[in-house]
């Protein structure tokens, strides 16, 4: 039996840093990042047999936990029938008019394989319907690797302190505007001086991706309002809280909470996929009918709509009651709650941000102590004392992200006994952070 870091060191030879997705190298907490050779529940186990709770779900796609069965064997079924057929199947439609019937404004649905490509492709289809080539981004949110997003990004860019990627014409990120999140003001002012050459705007329907950073009250329909006044586009992203932090989302969390706003697109990915590569678009007919093959905006996928990944996705979604999501919101409350009672004891300052379901914590006194609304403040945060605490309970157990800027996350398979092992593992990592 090889030994992780026998692994690591293996990987490392023949793969850059030794993995596919650079937040799993561990660079920002140092050590040897655990190869995983299975999962079931809330459980993963690594390649010497150790067992871990894990908190970061596949980064958000194992809503009903690791290895369901009925997810499983959805899978399995498909796989014996064929792995990939290039031509439609009735599967594609199933999950579109689930998707559609949970968020109604996704009149028209398109699959693709990452939350990347759905991002990317809804710019192009901004830019195409409206002619215009800039775009508005907000600093800290994250919404894939094209290029032209890659600008200020959250997760693994923020993770690394990068500004953001070499090999990305600077005349690529001059048409994207970056702004602080949370900032209704900047927007107008960013209206005001090129309303008529912005396209849109793209954001996280809650930010996830530099920290759990919630909308202000009112944000989200502000963009709304104003992107409409100039003759622009909404993007809102929810490839991570789509379907997770709700029903419908954060959007649909919003709606539920009086926030009412109707954003063009929407892009979605993660838990749609059910753990397999899939993601989506979709928005208003007239807009989405501007894609190939109806309309000249370009995009297709030799594996889109993959038959393995929409069936992944639609058992995923038809197991997600809300009898699921009550839950979820339940126990999110309870995790919360435990967690900020051990930082509290052991006199580790802290914040912790949720949105619905999702939540992080930042670790650190000023200016946190009073909430933390955006990149700027997120990246006050004591990341040592992050790296103490995750190391702590990594040893204890508990697989926690490998980044103090990603969300943490829970499935239906967190139960009372996962709970357990999380209220173990904290006092020592609590005591670790406060070092
Ligand atoms: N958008 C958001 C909000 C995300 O969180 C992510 C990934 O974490 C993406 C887009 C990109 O998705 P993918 O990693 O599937 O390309």
């Amino acid at each position: 039996m090889s030994s992780n870091a026998e692994l690591f060191d293996e990987a490392r030879s023949v793969i850059p840093g030794g993995v596919d997705s650079p937040v799993r190298a561990y660079g920002s907490v140092g050590g040897v990042p655990r190869f995983i050779q299975r999962a079931s529940g809330p459980w993963l186990w690594d390649a010497e047999g150790t067992r871990y709770l894990d908190l970061v779900c596949t980064w958000g796609p194992s809503l009903m936990g690791h290895a369901h069965p009925q997810v499983i064997a959805a899978v399995q079924d498909a796989a014996s029938r064929g792995l990939s057929f290039g031509a439609p199947t009735a599967t594609e439609t199933e999950l579109a008019e689930e998707v559609r019937s949970r968020v109604p404004l996704a009149q028209k649905i398109r699959f693709v394989s990452t939350g990347t490509e759905a991002t990317m492709t809804a710019i192009r289809l901004i830019r195409g319907a409206t002619g215009r080539d800039l775009i508005i981004k907000f600093a800290g949110n994250y919404h894939g690797h094209s290029d032209g997003l890659l600008a200020e990004a959250g997760s693994g860019v923020a993770t690394a302190g990068m500004p953001g990627s070499a090999g990305v014409p600077a005349g690529v990120t001059a048409s994207t505007l970056v702004l602080p999140y949370n900032d209704e003001a900047a927007l107008e002012e960013a209206f005001a001086a090129r309303g008529d050459q912005i396209a849109g705007v793209i954001v996280e329907a809650s930010a996830a991706n530099m920290g759990v950073v919630p909308p202000r009250p009112g944000f989200n329909a502000a963009i709304r309002r104003i992107t409409a006044e100039h003759g622009a586009l909404m993007i809102i992203d929810e490839v991570l809280t789509g379907f997770r932090c709700g029903p419908s989302g954060f959007w649909g969390f919003q709606q539920q909470n009086g926030e009412r706003f109707e954003p063009d697109l929407f892009t979605f990915g993660k838990v749609v996929g059910g753990g397999m590569p899939l993601a989506a678009l979709g928005g208003r007919a007239e807009v989405m009918d501007l894609l190939a093959p109806t309309g000249p905006v370009y995009q297709a996928g030799t594996l889109s709509g993959n038959p393995l990944a929409t069936i992944a996705g639609l058992r995923t979604l038809q197991l997600a009651t809300d009898d699921v999501y009550q839950r979820l919101d339940d126990r999110s409350d309870q995790w919360r709650q435990v967690l900020a009672e051990q930082l509290e004891r052991a006199g580790v300052p802290f914040v912790i941000n949720n949105a619905s379901n999702l939540f992080s914590m930042f670790l650190g006194s000023t200016p946190a102590r009073d909430g933390v609304a955006d990149y700027r403040q997120a990246k006050t945060q004591n990341a040592e004392a992050y790296t103490a605490f995750f190391h702590a309970m990594l040893d204890a157990g508990v697989n926690l992200p490998p980044s103090c800027f990603e969300a943490w996350f829970l499935s239906d398979a967190h139960d009372d006994q996962a709970l357990e092992v999380f209220s173990e593992a904290l006092p020592g990592a609590c005591r670790a952070a406060a070092k």
